[in-house]
């Protein structure tokens, strides 16, 4: 078929083997081939003679690049078309003195699978960029880090940055490297295959972005340790800044809230206080009284109403100003205040010069002696007036008890305002400076007694 040029190229290793082989001369023309390589270059002709070109473009101008230089080797990969099907050949050349020995392999089935892979490789890493995600794949036997094209770009670096192995881990938040090294600290021991740590990264504009990374293990070494874990990475900032923004937006709905509330309460209080004696107020008084009456009836013992009337309040207005009439008021609440039990006894303005005092679970001595001892407070005070024939401020009580279970039962709270509104008035009729009791009797009605001379006075109650 052709005459081998060399002894060494003839023989059946030459003729046999898998990949064509071609000996060309100084000038490039086909000194010798096998048959491998006659097909491969779909020669129809002997190539002995001829030069390649034809049969295999591209081929000539490589040729000859390699000849014009000293002697050296080099490879090219030609696509030819084969009958309408692409064939990828590889042609390798090695000039010597006085030619070139060629080695052409058809590298078809590998490129396409290169290819295929290289297609994959593409779509995956298009997808994964496309959700902003990227890929790396930690060596942890050379603790090496291999990090897909995209986490450069993600953070604003270019292929060249961050090329060093440990740099990236300096653009890691100083305060989150121990959350990162915490995370990986049980893949490295192996008793962890799932990673998962969010930690912020420098992007090369100098801002920090919140990074959540989460990898699995998915090699290991014949000793079963842990030797390749595969992670991706997202950026999570923006998330981060709304998560960040809502809780602001709940703290600030919190506060606001709080605010409300504290402002509603003091609106609560001051519609229930007296402006002048800083006492609870008449509503104050209905609402405390209309409670502690339901109780009593269910509950409690007993409850004591005591009203509370100045004596010649109206003279002493007349004699002093009413700026002194209101300081007068002032000291009289503070007096009967301080001497009822705290936090127990509820004393409040009833409207006027007139006050009124709760007492619940309270029997009828101890009432008396909290009645007392506000008379007494009172007259401490010593405040002059001239109007008044005892020559200082005083006051009249009117007090009534109410016990669970009393044989008339009283049905309103009301009913027992006009009970100690009746003792009130009896005590402003013996002579004011009095304290006149009403408690009920068997029968029902009520006695009405001052406090040192007894003066029975027969009120029923309204029923
Ligand atoms: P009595 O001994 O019967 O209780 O006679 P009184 O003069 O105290 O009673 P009266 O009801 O005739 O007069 C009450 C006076 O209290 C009339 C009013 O000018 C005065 N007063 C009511 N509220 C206030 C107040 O807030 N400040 C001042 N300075 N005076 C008040
Ligand atoms: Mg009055
Ligand atoms: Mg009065």
């Amino acid at each position: 078929m052709f005459d081998p040029p060399f002894g060494t190229l003839a023989g059946p290793a030459y003729e046999c083997a898998p990949i064509g082989l071609c000996t060309l001369d100084d000038r490039l023309r086909v000194l010798a081939c096998n048959q491998r390589f006659q097909d491969l270059a779909a020669a129809t002709a002997p190539l002995v003679g001829q030069a390649l070109d034809e049969c295999l473009p591209g081929a000539g101008d490589f040729l000859a690049g390699l000849v014009a230089g000293p002697p050296s080797s080099g490879e090219i990969d030609l696509a030819v078309d084969r009958a309408g099907i692409r064939q990828v050949l590889r042609l390798s050349a090695t000039r010597f003195e006085g030619g070139v020995s060629l080695a052409l392999a058809d590298i078809t089935a590998s490129t396409e699978a290169h290819e295929a892979l290289q297609r994959a490789a593409e779509r995956s890493s298009f997808a994964l960029e496309s959700a902003g995600q990227w890929v790396w794949d930690f060596d942890i036997v050379e603790n090496r880090v291999w990090r897909s094209q995209q986490w450069k770009r993600a953070l604003g670096y270019t292929t060249e940055e961050l090329a060093d192995q440990d740099e990236p881990w300096r653009i890691v938040h100083p305060s989150d490297r121990r959350v990162v090294q915490a995370a990986m600290a049980p893949i490295l021991a192996g008793t962890r295959s799932d990673f998962e740590a969010t930690y912020r990264l420098r992007h090369k504009d100098g801002d920090w972005r919140f990074i959540l990374s989460r990898g699995k293990v998915i090699a290991h070494t014949p000793e079963g340790r842990p030797a390749r874990m595969l992670a991706t990475s997202i950026d999570i900032t923006r998330q981060k800044q709304v998560e960040r923004e809502l809780e602001a937006t709940i703290r600030q709905r919190r506060a606001l809230e709080h605010d409300l509330i504290v402002a509603n309460r003091r609106l609560r209080l001051l519609a229930e206080i007296d402006s002048l004696t800083e006492l609870p107020n008449r509503r104050k008084f209905d609402k405390c009284l209309e409670r502690e009456f339901r109780r009593t009836k269910r509950e409690r013992p007993s409850i004591a109403l005591a009203m509370i009337d100045v004596d010649y309040f109206k003279s002493f207005n007349d004699l002093y100003g009413h700026q002194a009439g209101d300081d007068c008021l002032r000291q009289v609440a503070e007096a009967l205040q301080q001497v009822g039990r705290p936090s127990r006894d509820i004393v409040t303005r009833y409207g006027g010069e007139e006050f009124a005092a709760i007492f619940v679970d309270i029997d009828a001595p101890e009432a008396v002696a909290i009645a007392r001892r506000m008379a007494e407070a009172v007259d401490r005070l010593a405040v002059p007036h001239r109007g008044s024939p005892f020559g200082r401020v005083t006051i009249c009580t009117g007090l009534t008890l109410f016990r669970f279970g009393q044989p008339r039962r009283l049905r309103t709270p009301y009913q027992l305002v006009q009970i100690a509104d009746r003792a009130l008035y009896a005590a402003k009729a013996a002579g004011r400076d009095h304290i006149a009791v009403a408690s009920q009797l068997e029968d029902g009605r009520f006695e009405i007694g001052l406090i040192g001379r007894d003066v029975d006075v027969d009120i029923a109650p309204a029923d």
